[in-house]
């Protein structure tokens, strides 16, 4: 078996449960904006159409197609746009909130707490997210979860962004890893997998929901426990 010193985990969706902290932090928008007061969609569209649009803007973003500030300034105007509402009584402030919210959420993924203890005693553990340095830092910090990483690589800090080969290259630098001895371990396929795979790295697709997929990878989990049998 090959002997790995460095993990390189993904973060939102692989370790912090990014469905049920957002759910909780728009939950909370909905209040303090009152956006009840829009009685022609509900709570449950509200959240569904976040979903949409954030899917949406992240993945723009994840291919340099429009920047952080981009990202931050469009969502929410396109989320109330997008459920009817008049652009020019969108409340100001609402992105704010929400980016001041959703970091504190602590939330974890079923068996982070225990993989994570299982793996510090024999490996170098590492954060590799499309994420920005701030938001991720708290978000590690609220799950208390930032004392088991060594090195945390955002897009922010690379400037890359994951599927790129350059940001898992530069966090390999910065960890002192080589191929050799890493692996990458994350959700999603376009970012997380192909890009270890751009960048020649072993990797673990983490596969709750069992997506079907074309890919050739190295490992494939459906719950962060089965790491136990492959590290
Ligand atoms: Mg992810």
């Amino acid at each position: 078996m090959k002997k790995y010193k460095h993990l390189f985990f993904d973060l939102d969706h692989t370790l912090w449960d990014f469905d049920n902290n957002t759910a909780e932090a728009i939950e909370e928008i909905y209040t303090i904006f009152n956006i009840s007061q829009w009685s022609f969609f509900t709570f449950n569209d509200f959240i569904n159409v976040f979903n949409e649009v954030n899917n949406i803007l992240w993945d723009k973003f994840n291919h340099g197609k429009i920047d952080r500030m981009e990202l931050r300034q469009h969502r929410f105007p396109m989320i109330l746009t997008r459920l009817g509402v008049d652009e020019r009584v969108i409340p100001t402030g609402i992105g704010e909130k929400y980016l001041e919210l959703s970091p504190k959420k602590s939330k974890v993924l079923p068996f982070t707490h225990e993989i994570l203890e299982y793996l510090k005693p024999n490996y170098q553990l590492h954060i590799i997210s499309n994420g920005f340095d701030d938001v991720q830092h708290s978000k590690l910090e609220a799950a208390k979860i930032h004392h088991y990483f060594d090195k945390i690589v955002t897009s922010d800090s690379s400037n890359f962004r994951k599927p790129q080969k350059e940001i898992f290259e530069f966090a390999m630098e910065v960890a002192g890893a080589t191929r050799a001895n890493a692996i990458m371990i994350g959700d999603n396929v376009d970012t997380d997998i192909t890009g270890a795979q751009n960048a020649k790295m072993d990797h673990i697709f983490f596969n709750p929901n069992k997506i079907t997929h074309t890919l050739n990878v190295t490992h494939e989990i459906e719950s962060l426990q089965q790491i136990m049998n492959i590290l």
